[in-house]
């Protein structure tokens, strides 16, 4: 098999396994902006550093949308084919408690990225750093920036895996979607997703509460809800039961409509057995903290949110326990962000990842315009669409 010129730009996660797969076979060079591969991958390792999740089949798919745009990359490549890669590689993995996916313990997040890099240097991958790409036309042709310098490259094939927006200190900061625009390539508006939500506190909640969970709680809006905790911060909320949420907040802000959520702060008891704690009793508004055994926190937020009539009556307040609405200012801004959503269009794309109008060009990872919650999530599709349209190089060559 001759051996193709095959140029990868953007060393996260998405190119980085590309790259890996293509270098046994062809000739492999990976471009990227910063000092060095994979910063973004490392910042997920400063947090949980979910690897991966243990969900397979339709429990890992349903976690993706648009609906089935990544099954075929999420099945040829799944949560189990990742944990195998990363063993081989020397990263061996467990499953934690919540099904989240970790290195072993004293694997360090520069010990994984560096096993990845120590595996593409074996196989021959050039890697060239400090190499910003600005542009493409369509005859194969590929143009970076180094120190001011412009330099160009032709390849028989052209992979991006250039990232989303968000935390754009990382290198990821989507400034290659005004050349993609250029050639002709719809590419969507980035917006924050996995990322705390705006609230207006009262100035009490603001100064007792903030750093305190809210644990134990259902967040629920018309169409999504989730068990779990939240954090108050100065700005709002956040929190693994938030981040879920964002995309049904985000429909509703871009709808322009009044955007919010509602807190259960007691899922596993039902209004009819919390009526039943006040049977026979004088219940005063002081007295709510022990009947229902709420915090002080708990306390504060119902009332900033309840009005002082349903705050009075008890079967007011017992409805606000349940179904506490809670009105949204807006998201936090995409910099901030676990993920973005935005990029790529994805009727841009064939099935493998191949544009549409240049199907010598690939783009994968988190550049297309697709979602998911955190958990692993993010990093499996980044995976597994790296592998896919690897493959579907393969099979071109
Ligand atoms: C704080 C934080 C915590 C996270 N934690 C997790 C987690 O625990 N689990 C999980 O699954 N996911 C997590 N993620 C998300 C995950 O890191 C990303 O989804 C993933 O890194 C995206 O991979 P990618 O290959 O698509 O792009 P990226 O990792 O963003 O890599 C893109 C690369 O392209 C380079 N680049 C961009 N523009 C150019 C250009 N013009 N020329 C050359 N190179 C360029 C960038 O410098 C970058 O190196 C986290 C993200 C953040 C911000």
């Amino acid at each position: 098999m001759e051996r193709k010129q095959i140029i990868i730009v953007g060393g996260g996660p998405a190119g980085m396994m590309a790259a890996e797969i293509l270098s046994l076979t062809h000739n492999v060079s990976i471009f990227e902006k910063e000092k060095n591969l994979g910063q973004k991958f490392l910042l997920a390792g400063k947090g949980g550093f979910n690897l991966t999740n243990h969900l397979q089949g339709d429990n890992l798919y349903e976690k993706y949308s648009p609906e089935g745009f990544l099954n075929k990359a999420l099945s040829e490549f799944d949560t189990r084919a990742l944990r195998q890669w990363f063993s081989a590689i020397g990263v061996a993995t467990y499953v934690g408690s919540s099904g989240r996916v970790f290195p072993e313990k004293g694997i360090t997040p520069i010990d994984v990225l560096n096993a990845i890099k120590a595996k593409l240097l074996k196989q021959g991958v050039q890697i060239y750093t400090q190499h910003e790409f600005v542009g493409f036309d369509n005859n194969r042709c590929i143009t970076f920036i180094k120190q001011g310098q412009e330099i160009k490259h032709k390849a028989d094939y052209i992979l991006f895996g250039l990232g989303g927006a968000s935390w754009p200190v990382t290198g990821s900061n989507g400034a290659w979607r005004s050349k993609f625009e250029e050639m002709g390539i719809t590419v969507n508006p980035f917006q924050s997703s996995n990322c705390g939500i705006n609230i207006h506190w009262s100035e009490s909640i603001r100064q007792y509460h903030v750093g305190k969970p809210i644990k134990n709680i259902r967040l629920f809006t018309t169409d999504f809800e989730i068990k779990g905790e939240a954090m108050i911060c100065d700005y709002g909320i956040e929190g693994n039961a938030v981040y879920p949420l964002v995309p049904s907040i985000r429909n509703m802000l871009n709808a322009n409509i009044p955007a919010f959520f509602y807190i259960d702060f007691k899922p596993s008891i039902s209004i009819e057995q919390l009526l039943q704690k006040t049977v026979g009793k004088t219940i005063m508004t002081k007295d709510y903290g022990q009947v229902f055994n709420l915090g002080t926190l708990e306390l504060a937020i119902i009332k900033a949110y309840t009005t002082k009539e349903n705050h009075l009556s008890l079967r007011g307040f017992i409805h606000s326990i349940k179904n506490l609405a809670i009105p949204v200012v807006s998201l936090r801004p995409v910099e901030e962000a676990i993920s973005s959503i935005g990029g790529i269009d994805t009727k841009e794309v064939n099935d493998d990842f191949s544009l549409k109008k240049y199907p010598w060009i690939y783009t994968v990872g988190e550049m297309l315009d697709w979602d998911a919650p955190t958990g692993g999530f993010l990093l499996q599709a980044c995976f597994s669409m790296g592998n896919y349209a690897a493959n579907s190089i393969l099979k071109k060559t």
